[in-house]
């Protein structure tokens, strides 16, 4: 038998793992015990299975655009991931996300609402920021002990497209994707305004204007109420977040310009 072995190595790494770490840019005490190689690996699958259901876009204006300002973000978050930004060819889904390890991607639909660069740097920012902030990691985690610690052998130790069907859906689910099995969780409310307030640093950094943020948040409230885009069933109070943003963009810019001051 496999599992139990599986079980008590599976123990032993969470053993080893001890119970909080931090959020580097925030310094938010959380729960994350998947490793980030596992999760990176998770990842990378995930994005294969949901990227490969669109045509990709590769080249022209718009497909530049994704890799500049992609680069532009990746940079600004400090992360050494192995960076992808692919433009999927979906006019009618209006949705983006970022998995861990750097996985990023962007339906074309949702170029009608962030309207110009700097606009499609706030949402790629805020999805960006739940991946390096980990919180496909920490809802994992959360799973983990709701479901009790039995399940982590096969939670933990079966890659992606071996898990069984439940589980799959569950991982999918944590990481903000899989929207094709009705899973796509919202984040916590916790999770939504930490990556709100990183991805503004991420702006900043990357030289765009940080008030194209709470103006995206405003064109999403202004979208059509009764079809609500994809990218809104996750992300609900456009407006609560567009006053919260606006209200913090002198702090955070003032923080990192002093960073820029003194860092080098
Ligand atoms: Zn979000």
């Amino acid at each position: 038998m496999r599992r139990p072995s599986l079980f008590l190595a599976a123990s032993a790494v969470l053993g080893a793992l001890a119970a909080c770490s931090i959020v580097g840019e925030t310094g938010r005490s959380r729960v994350a015990w998947f490793p980030e190689d596992y999760m990176n690996e998770l990842g990378a699958q995930a994005y294969a299975q949901e990227t490969g259901t669109f045509p990709e876009i590769k080249s022209g204006p718009q497909y530049e655009m994704v890799q500049r300002l992609g680069r532009r973000i990746a940079a600004a978050s400090g992360q050494q991931y192995e960076w992808e930004f692919k433009l999927l060819d979906a006019p009618n889904v209006l949705n983006a996300f970022a998995l861990p390890g750097g996985k990023v991607a962007i339906y074309s639909g949702i170029l009608g609402v962030t309207q110009n660069e700097a606009g499609l740097a706030a949402v790629v920012g805020h999805e960006v920021a739940h991946a390096t902030a980990e919180h496909g990691n920490e809802r994992m985690t959360l799973q983990l002990i709701q479901q009790g610690l039995t399940s982590i052998a096969d939670i933990a130790l079966e890659s992606l497209f071996e898990m069984p069907q439940t589980e799959r859906e569950n991982v999918l689910g944590a990481l903000g994707v899989g929207a094709e099995y009705g899973v796509q969780l919202p984040f916590s409310r916790e999770h939504e305004s930490e990556a709100d307030l990183i991805g503004l640093r991420y702006l900043v950094r990357a030289g765009y204007d940080p008030e194209e943020a709470p103006r995206l948040w405003e064109r999403m409230a202004a979208l059509n109420p009764d079809r609500p885009p994809q990218f809104m069933s996750t992300h609900p109070d456009p407006l609560a977040r567009a006053q919260t943003l606006r209200d913090a963009i002198p702090r955070i810019v003032a923080e990192e310009r002093g960073n820029t001051a003194t860092g080098n």
